[in-house]
């Protein structure tokens, strides 16, 4: 049997990685991005325009992936968007459009695709945190609120949905590279380095190889549960 995967923000970034691991494993894979773009040297099944910050583009953007691909069996939920700046300076619009794609996107989404996943009597949810929601970070109010809330959020519905044997659980990277981090500056990358026990940033495919992990045969008795690949800067939280 064969399971269709929704990978949101698969277009780039750690999305991608993830969307060229659980293709490789033979997941049916279908990324969604606010461009709609198929990650670049990925083969996936499908890539859609979705904005997740948009609860009518979520719905109609399910509902196009449950008609070409079938019934979704695995969302990732890893769109997210950073808008750094100290909470004196933050906008309305920086507070507001943070946590409408990370938080409350990630939410809609999962209730989205619950229905599937009960009547299946099987389902696999995995959010993207951060280390940061953890942690804290100057500048990052509105995003680690974002990501804190993305823990609540998975051990709630765990909580919800345990019993019909679909897992939620949360992975919580440290400073990947990809797009977002290249955006920082020099003094802070260096800074961050310091802070991190491994030394160095993740590679995307490392993020990507623990979400292989929760999303497969292997994790059906884990949920509930956050995943820290950050080299250690969170030491387990
Ligand atoms: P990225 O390189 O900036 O890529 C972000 C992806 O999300 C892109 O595919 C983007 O495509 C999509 N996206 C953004 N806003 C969207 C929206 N409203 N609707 C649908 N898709 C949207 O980010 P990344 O570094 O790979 O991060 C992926 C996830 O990991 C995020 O949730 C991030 O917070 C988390 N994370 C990253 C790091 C890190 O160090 N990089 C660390 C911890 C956690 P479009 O622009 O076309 O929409």
């Amino acid at each position: 049997m064969t399971t269709v995967a929704l990978v949101t923000g698969g277009s780039r970034g750690i999305g991608a990685a993830i969307a060229a691991r659980l293709s490789s494993a033979g997941y049916i894979v279908v990324v969604a991005s606010r461009s709609g773009d198929a990650p670049s040297g990925v083969e996936v099944a499908g890539s859609i325009a979705m904005d997740v910050s948009d609860p009518e583009s979520i719905e109609s953007g399910l509902a196009q992936v449950a008609e070409q691909f079938g019934a979704i069996g695995i969302l990732v939920a890893n769109a997210g968007v950073t808008r750094d700046t100290l909470l004196m300076r933050m906008s309305d619009d920086d507070i507001d459009e943070v946590l409408a794609t990370n938080l409350a996107g990630s939410i809609r989404l999962a209730r989205g695709v619950l229905r599937g996943m009960v009547r299946a009597k099987s389902g696999r949810i995995v959010f993207l945190s951060s280390v940061v929601g953890m942690l804290g970070s100057a500048g990052q109010v509105n995003y680690a609120a974002s990501k804190a809330g993305l823990i609540g959020a998975t051990r709630s519905l765990a909580r919800e949905v345990g019993s019909r044997a679909i897992t939620v659980n949360v992975v919580a990277p440290g400073f990947v590279d990809t797009d977002m981090t290249a955006a920082l500056d020099d003094d802070r990358r260096t800074e961050i380095l310091a802070a991190i026990p491994a030394g160095r940033y993740a590679a995307p495919d490392e993020v990507a190889a623990a979400v292989e992990f929760l999303v497969g045969p292997h994790a059906g008795y884990i949920t509930g549960a956050v995943l820290p690949v950050d080299g250690g800067l969170g030491m387990g939280h």
